[in-house]
């Protein structure tokens, strides 16, 4: 996880993908099969920019944190796995 605030501009916080592509690299994977699934706008984002599928589940604490960049927006994480399933 990022230990930074918003306010620290480290590379770790999302929606910089550092991290991401940080796990990709460790674990050998293929970004344009990976699904990032999140209820907030920078968790797509993050995704995105690292090269995934993203997912925006609708779960958010204020229900409205979304955004234009989500593949897929489902309303809870069963609507998430049962959209990847089907792909
Ligand atoms: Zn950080």
């Amino acid at each position: 996880m990022c230990p930074h605030g918003p306010n620290d501009d480290c590379e770790c916080r999302k929606p910089k993908p550092t991290m991401i592509l940080d796990a990709a690299k460790d674990f050998s994977l293929d970004l344009s099969n990976i699904y990032m699934i999140g209820d907030h706008r920078s968790d797509v984002v993050a995704g995105k920019n690292a090269g995934a599928k993203a997912i925006l589940v609708r779960t958010a604490r204020n229900g409205q944190d979304e955004g234009p960049e989500a593949d897929f927006v489902a309303r809870n994480l069963t609507e998430a796995v049962d959209h990847i399933i089907a792909a």
